[in-house]
């Protein structure tokens, strides 16, 4: 994993330096969709299985907050099946201080109630792809994300995800039967307040 991890740092700050030398405001977001090389263009037209069924578009202003996570990063919007793109999100309450929440994580629609579970540690990600790690939350008390400026409850969400780029070799070495998509190394969640429209991370989850 060495390899890995040294290569998304290095992609991450190079990433932050292009944008901090070269966009202007409105250009950002829209250059953040640019991807740098056909492997993760394939990414961005992949999104993992987790919550493959529900992805969209994600909002302009969400993908603004993927700057953080380098050029080897994507982002997808979630859409109910019924439509809808306003969710309560609910996850753990690790004890760790962090304002935001672990996994499992899920997204339940404001429209129908219906609840869609889109990231789980101990499933999804790198390790628990490849059976490297089994980390339960279970025994940690529920916690709602609760918007930091308002104190509301309804989102537009997105969720990101960070790769090292070798996954694909990863898979072939091995022979593994894997889709590199999922073999992502980082997962964050993004929201969008529906009453105030702050924008801010709710998760941030290691997962290689
Ligand atoms: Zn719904
Ligand atoms: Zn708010």
């Amino acid at each position: 994993m060495a390899q890995i991890m040294t290569r998304r740092f290095f992609l991450k700050g190079f990433g932050v330096f292009l944008v901090a030398v070269s966009l202007p405001k409105i250009g950002r977001w829209i250059m953040s969709y640019q991807p740098v090389d056909s492997y993760i263009k394939y990414m961005w037209e992949h999104p993992a299985s987790c919550m493959a069924s529900l992805a969209c578009a994600p909002h302009g202003e969400l993908v603004d907050s993927l700057v953080e996570y380098g050029d080897y990063a994507t982002m997808f919007g979630i859409k109910c099946p019924c439509g809808n793109q306003s969710f309560q999100l609910k996850g753990k309450d690790i004890e760790t201080g962090y304002a935001g929440i672990s996994a499992p994580i899920q997204a339940v629609c404001a429209g129908c109630e219906k609840k869609h579970l889109i990231f789980d540690g101990t499933k999804h990600g790198y390790d628990a792809e490849l059976g490297l790690s089994c980390s339960h939350n279970e025994e940690f008390k529920d916690k709602d994300v609760i918007c930091p400026t308002c104190g509301g409850t309804n989102f537009l969400v997105a969720v990101a995800f960070q790769y090292g780029g070798e996954e694909q070799e990863i898979i072939d070495e091995d022979n593994l039967d894997k889709k590199r998509e999922d073999l992502f190394s980082w997962f964050s969640g993004h929201a969008r307040c529906e009453s105030c429209k702050h924008v801010f991370e709710f998760t941030s989850i290691e997962c290689a």
